[in-house]
């Protein structure tokens, strides 16, 4: 066990928001700041939800070696940094990695123990409404958003652990009994 939690699935299914009432019942839980190229939302600071980089300091670190993993996802570089998970790990303390399905991919063969859960959409439908409803996304970017979904949906039976976020918190009960089964078998 290397608590390491993998929480991945396409973008608005809601794994921000199950991450953060999990991480009220599981206080404990450290999550990953990462790294991406893409300009910040109103309201999002540096360093709190992303180290927002220029493309040239994000290529340094991919030229450094620094990331764990690191994807390219609708236009923009994202990425988790070797020394944001240590930060976090060398102190004991489990940690969240909420990334997009590639980046789950390098991490099963980099952190071969960590645990990783795919977040499903009840519906296509559903996962529409939530990207429109978030509006934090052009249409345009809500098309590219769910052309991506398309395909990471279909990654879903890599994964260990599938959990459908339809009723928010019967999902964050199940993220919750992966967890602490995980942490305290
Ligand atoms: P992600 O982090 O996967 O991109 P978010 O956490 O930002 O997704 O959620 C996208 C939108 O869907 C938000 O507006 C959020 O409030 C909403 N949402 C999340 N989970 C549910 C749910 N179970 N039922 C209905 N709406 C949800
Ligand atoms: P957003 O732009 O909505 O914040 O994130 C877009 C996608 O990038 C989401 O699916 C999110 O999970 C993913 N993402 C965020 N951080 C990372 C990261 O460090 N690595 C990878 N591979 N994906 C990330």
């Amino acid at each position: 066990m290397s608590g390491v939690f993998v929480i991945t699935g396409p973008s608005g299914v809601g794994k921000g928001t199950l991450i953060r009432l999990l991480r009220e019942r599981v206080p404990e839980l450290a999550l990953s700041v990462s790294a991406t190229t893409r300009q910040a939302r109103p309201g999002e600071t540096q360093g709190e939800h992303y180290h927002f980089l220029s493309d040239e300091e994000f290529a340094r670190h991919v030229d450094a070696g620094d990331f764990v993993e690191w994807a390219e996802y609708s236009g923009r570089r994202y990425g988790t940094l070797r020394e944001e998970l240590d930060r976090h790990t060398s102190g004991g303390r489990p940690v969240l990695l909420e990334i997009e399905v590639q980046g789950a991919r390098q991490v099963r063969e980099t952190l071969p123990d960590a645990t990783q859960i795919f977040i499903r959409p009840p519906s296509d439908d559903a996962l529409r409404d939530r990207l429109v409803g978030r509006g934090t996304d052009t249409p345009e970017q809500v098309e590219r958003r769910l052309n991506v979904a398309g395909e990471e949906l279909s990654a879903a039976g890599e994964f260990k652990h599938v959990v459908v976020n339809d009723r928010l918190d019967a999902a964050v009960d199940q993220l919750e009994a992966i967890v602490r089964g995980t942490l305290e078998p």
